[in-house]
């Protein structure tokens, strides 16, 4: 049996070294009864991330494999391309700032070896570790994209999560290059028990996710997964037609029982700026859907990678060496 750990790196030049003596602490195959692997994604890193990734293959530190992108394709993309490089029995998803404790990851390792029946683990915070304002923010987004989308999203369960090799094989299969791992994880469905942990502090560096980037994050997840905007325009349509047919008849009776012009400059002027606005949101919504067809209709890669380190030898799960 053997984990594999997928660990996309963004300027963690300052954590690599801890991730990979915190693995060796608490894994020890002989502590675990398994062996492990670790896949470490340096997604087009500004610092010295993959200097210190080199060193630490060169060094022979642990059976760790690197995967250099030719640019920066999010962490969605890194996870993906580790993916495909893991050969686990089990594939875990861990950051690299050590903020998801490898304790966890090994607790979720043990809890699949031990239980036949589920085929994946996912643990999620039960206390959020960040401001008021934000954590209202995401419970909204998960109230709302579990009322919009067809398949359910738990709350605060991230891509921590330990999944068995058909899961990883499923998630494979799923080529979309707006990927959003939440959702995949659920759409491809299979038995998963989720664990509540405690998110620990970032070891060294900072949070390259600023609050637009988590917006633009959010509003990938609604529009990935549901057509309900789509359909909330037709909505909007229906009630303001219903609205204006209500007021036009409402005027012709002002206008045959009172007989006088009806004054309707300043509600005219309303009028307009608002089915107007309206109207522009209800396109900006229609063109977000095409933006995504537009991207997804090239069939671009989701990674380009530039090059593979590694000091194990590696067998792809299709068997093909590398
Ligand atoms: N990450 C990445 N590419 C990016 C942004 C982040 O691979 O474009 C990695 C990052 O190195 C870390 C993980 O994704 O291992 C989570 O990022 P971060 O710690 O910044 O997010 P937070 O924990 O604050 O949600
Ligand atoms: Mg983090």
């Amino acid at each position: 049996m053997k984990l594999s750990m997928v660990v996309p790196c963004y300027n963690e030049a300052g954590n690599v070294r801890a991730f990979v003596q915190a693995v060796g602490g608490e894994l020890s195959p002989a502590a675990v009864g398994y062996t492990h692997e670790i896949i470490f994604i340096n997604d087009g890193s500004k610092d010295d991330t993959l200097s210190e990734l080199r060193r630490l293959v060169d060094e022979q530190a642990d059976n760790i494999t690197v995967i250099d992108f030719t640019r920066n394709f999010g962490k969605e993309a890194a996870l993906y391309a580790g993916l495909q490089k893991a050969e686990g029995d089990l594939v875990a998803f861990v950051d690299a700032d050590l903020q998801q404790p490898i304790s966890v990851v090994r607790e979720m390792a043990d809890f699949l070896v031990e239980n036949e029946d589920y085929d994946a683990v996912a643990a999620y915070q039960d206390q959020r570790q960040e401001g008021k304002f934000l954590s209202l923010l995401k419970k909204t987004f998960y109230q709302f994209i579990n009322a919009a989308s067809d398949v359910p999203f738990h709350a605060n369960a991230s891509d921590f999560r330990v999944i068995r090799r058909p899961v990883a094989q499923a998630i494979l299969s799923v080529p979309e290059y707006h990927r959003f791992s939440k959702g995949i994880f659920s759409w491809v469905g299979f038995r998963t028990y989720y664990r509540p942990y405690k998110v620990a502090q970032r070891n060294a560096g900072t949070t390259s996710w600023s609050t637009t980037k988590l917006f633009r994050y959010a509003l990938d997840g609604i529009i990935s997964f549901s057509t309900k905007p789509l359909k909330l325009a037709t909505g909007c349509g229906f009630v303001l037609s219903a609205a204006a047919i209500l007021y036009m008849i409402v005027v012709i009776i002002q206008k045959l029982v009172c007989g006088n012009e009806v004054p309707g400059y300043p509600t005219l002027v309303v009028l307009i700026l608002l089915i107007g606005g309206i109207q522009l949101i209800v396109l900006g919504i229609i063109g977000e859907y095409l933006a995504r067809i537009h991207i997804e209709a090239k069939h671009r890669p989701i990674y380009l990678a530039r090059a593979y380190y590694s000091n194990i030898e590696h067998e792809n799960y299709d068997g093909k060496k590398s």
